[in-house]
């Protein structure tokens, strides 16, 4: 049996827990059909609040998160990047190099095999990181998931993926924010390529304080120790595994995590954030 498959049935089982939940509660729910009424209430709602673009303010048909013209503002970073971080380079600084890797990757050990980011982590897809992160605009994965559909097939070679999996919150800062938004981006990509997402796979059990508060220094020691792998599955060891976050800095907390993952036993990780930092 493929990792895959077995990952996929360990999925299957959890789903139909929920299913059964699901079906339960349906079961006490009287007529009315409710999805019907959900509809409806969602009509109403945008005829009472029109649905805006979340960055300029325009009125929008569908509430998609953002208007075209925004969509179309957001700066997908583009060849040639660096081979390890992914950050962009100067296309005259590679001539005749095969191999480009940034300064800031020249002397570092990684752990993961590269890292690549959709686009800069400035202007618009900033705002919408933001966001989604802070103020819980989940309407914005619609055109992040478009996103991904645009550009993410040739930067990570999904053939080779067992499983997905994503930076972690700590359970105080997951109870605060509600969700996680790495997590959910990883719902998107595993439900588009149809590759299954292990949400429980890393634990963070420090609590640091946020990252973008420390210096280049204070991230790389703030981190350390900071991540565990619960309960790994067997099949964890020999997977090839895909690992999201937000945005890439400095790679240090990614980088942590692909230590640990392996050390667990992982093959191989690649990590792929919505945005780096550059
Ligand atoms: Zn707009
Ligand atoms: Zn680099």
């Amino acid at each position: 049996m493929s990792i895959r498959t077995k990952v996929l049935s360990y999925n299957i089982r959890t789903k139909v827990l929920s299913y059964n939940i699901r079906t339960k509660v349906l079961s006490y729910m009287s007529r009315p059909d409710p999805i019907t009424t959900m509809e409806l209430l969602k009509g109403l709602l945008n005829l009472i609040y029109p649905p805006r673009c979340l960055i300029c303010g325009k009125l929008l048909e569908d509430n998609d998160g953002l208007c075209p013209k925004c969509f179309q503002g957001i700066e997908i970073i583009k060849h040639p990047c660096c081979n390890i971080c992914g950050k962009p380079l100067q296309p005259e600084s590679f001539i005749g190099i095969d191999d480009p890797v940034c300064f800031d990757c020249r002397k570092r050990k990684f752990f993961f095999n590269y890292a690549r980011s959709i686009g800069k982590y400035k202007g618009i897809l900033k705002e919408c990181i933001h966001l989604l992160k802070y103020k819980g605009k989940k309407v914005l994965l619609k055109p992040l998931d478009k996103l991904i559909k645009t550009c993410l097939d040739e930067l990570i070679p999904f053939e080779k993926i067992s499983f997905i999996t994503q930076v972690p919150l700590h359970k105080k800062r997951l109870r605060e924010r509600g969700f996680n938004q790495s997590g959910l981006i990883a719902g998107l990509i595993g439900n588009r390529y149809q590759i299954p997402v292990l949400s429980n796979l890393l634990n963070r059990i420090v609590y640091t304080p946020p990252q973008a508060t420390l210096t280049k220094v204070e991230r790389l020691r703030n981190i350390k120790g900071v991540f565990a792998v619960v309960g790994t599955p067997s099949w964890v060891e020999c997977g090839t595994i895909l690992l999201i976050d937000d945005v890439y800095t400095t790679g240090a907390t990614v980088n942590e995590c692909a230590k640990v993952l392996k050390k667990a036993g992982a093959q191989e990780v690649y990590v792929l954030t919505l945005a780096h930092g550059i």
